[in-house]
């Protein structure tokens, strides 16, 4: 058997001030065929289980490229098709093949074109011919158009939020097309429309206990075998964008339709339930202050970097500056031009110093303060789970009892040592603001005395019902309250 294999993936949100290209694959990931590292990025397992899957097997893997760029937003055109066409005269080259495993984001969205997932799966169909298996794993927050469904075999997606599983997954579509190869199934795809959009984190319930469920069916159900649940992504201005389910059985489309619909319809019926209470800046304010002891973590939920946005907002620091509280500190806001001011004028600097705000709409305002410049690392970097998350030049500044870490490379506040690594000790002050919707929780939650979730300002378009979408389809909850019977 020859496989072939390959990944191109990012997070496209559409409503970015940041746009990608060539540049920030390159940052994030590049590996030429067979120059992927061993250990895989969030999109790129399926290459680094295949090689151990083809070894197994006694089969030829045939390596492509790989890409991933960090969440931002549109991808330049020519970078798209740059990538894309690499790929595609790398499996040109490779032919014949029987098979072709792909890793791939799902929330791609590129200058001119919406589904860059579906284009690109449509042309390896092109090339293969109808035969031959295609299938990828993929995000769940990402947009399953008719495109994607008609051009690959099956997907396989993660089915935790955070991404804990994304080797696992990578391990299941694997498994499942080593069996197509060899004859013992025929995957096929049914997908059900859950005509909603929503955020579904699985570290609690109730999607904790769903995606328990789907685990268990996959082990009961004969013939099915695989369960999955596109989250859909709701900073993605796209036509297709919604949540859906998509059960992969062996031969049986009717019971894979049954299937996907059952548990498509039950999620719809916990529809805005999923998400953890959020607050304003002024309650988050008043809880963090009210609170006995710290350190408590204000999370700047919807400003999060890990979900595209710049992540300068400014809404809550404001409030702590306009309400005179202190022991504060701040992890992390992105200013590469204020961190340059500050690595000109050098640690123990007293300077003017505009910062934040300065990327976005509707993320508050610069903020001026005199500052201290306290500490200045270069290539700044915390822990993230096993591994690293750099956060580039930075430079710790303090006034009036706030201590504030600016950065140049934008990440999420995954896990307190971004305050150790610039000299601060994050057990030390009343209150952390940090930027992250989901993936803080399980470092912070160990030294933190309280958690507060705060929606501020708009970084995001959180609220699928106001955002102006341009092209999303508008007959999904929340949009329309019914959209089983508001549908003509
Ligand atoms: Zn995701």
């Amino acid at each position: 058997m020859r496989v072939f294999t390959a990944a191109l993936a990012t997070e496209t949100n559409t409503f970015s001030p940041i746009a990608i290209d060539r540049r920030a694959f390159e940052a994030s990931l590049y590996a030429r065929p067979g120059e992927h590292p061993a250990t895989p990025t969030l999109c790129t397992a399926p290459i680094t289980v295949g090689r151990e899957v083809c070894a197994r097997e006694g089969w030829d893997l045939i390596e492509g490229s790989a890409s991933w760029a960090d969440p931002a937003g549109l991808v330049a055109r020519a970078t798209y098709e740059e990538l894309r066409d690499e790929i595609l005269g790398q499996l040109q080259a490779a032919m014949p093949v029987d098979g072709v495993v792909l890793g791939l984001h799902g929330a791609m969205v590129a200058q001119g074109y919406d589904d860059p997932e579906g284009d690109l799966l449509g042309r390896v169909r092109d090339i293969v011919g109808p035969d031959v298996l295609v299938c990828a794993e993929l995000d769940p927050h990402s947009h399953l158009t008719a495109r994607r469904v008609a051009a690959a075999n099956f997907f396989v997606v993660f089915k935790e939020f955070p991404h804990t599983d994304f080797v696992d997954r990578a391990r299941d579509l694997w498994a499942i097309a080593v069996r197509a190869l060899k004859g013992e199934i025929r995957p096929v795809m049914s997908v059900f429309d859950c005509r909603m959009i929503d955020v579904f984190p699985t570290s609690k319930q109730p999607m904790r206990g769903f995606v328990d469920r789907m685990f268990a069916l996959e082990k009961s159900e004969p013939g099915l075998l695989s369960l999955s649940v596109i989250h859909g992504f709701m900073a993605g201005d796209v036509p297709e964008m919604g949540t859906k389910v998509i059960a992969v059985t062996d031969g049986d489309a009717a019971q894979g339709a049954r299937l996907a619909e059952t548990l498509g319809r039950e999620l719809f019926s916990m529809r805005g339930t999923f998400m953890v209470a959020q607050v304003d800046e002024k309650t988050a304010v008043d809880a963090a202050m009210a609170a006995p002891e710290g350190p408590v973590v204000i999370a700047d939920v919807w400003d999060n970097p890990g979900g595209g946005t710049a992540g300068d907002a400014t809404v809550i620091l404001a409030e702590l500056i306009a309400r005179g509280v202190t022991d504060v500190a701040v992890g992390t806001i992105w200013d590469p031009i204020a961190v340059q001011i500050c690595f000109a004028a050098g640690e123990g600097a007293e300077i003017p110093l505009r910062f934040g705000a300065k990327s976005a709409p509707r993320t508050g305002s610069p903020i001026d303060q005199h500052v201290t410049v306290k500490r200045l690392v270069r290539d700044a970097q915390m822990r993230f789970g096993e591994s690293y998350a750099p956060f580039g030049d930075a430079a710790w500044i303090s006034f009036g009892g706030i201590d504030v870490i600016l950065n140049s490379t934008r990440a999420q506040s995954f896990d307190p040592s971004l305050f150790s690594a610039m000299g601060i000790d994050p057990k030390s002050r009343k209150i952390l603001l940090i930027k992250s919707t989901n993936h803080f929780y399980d470092s912070f939650s160990r030294i933190a005395s309280e958690i507060v979730y705060c929606s501020a300002g708009k970084p995001y378009p959180n609220r699928p019902a106001e955002t102006e979408y341009r092209k999303a389809r508008r007959d999904i909850w929340p949009m329309v309250e019914d959209p089983w019977t508001a549908r003509d």
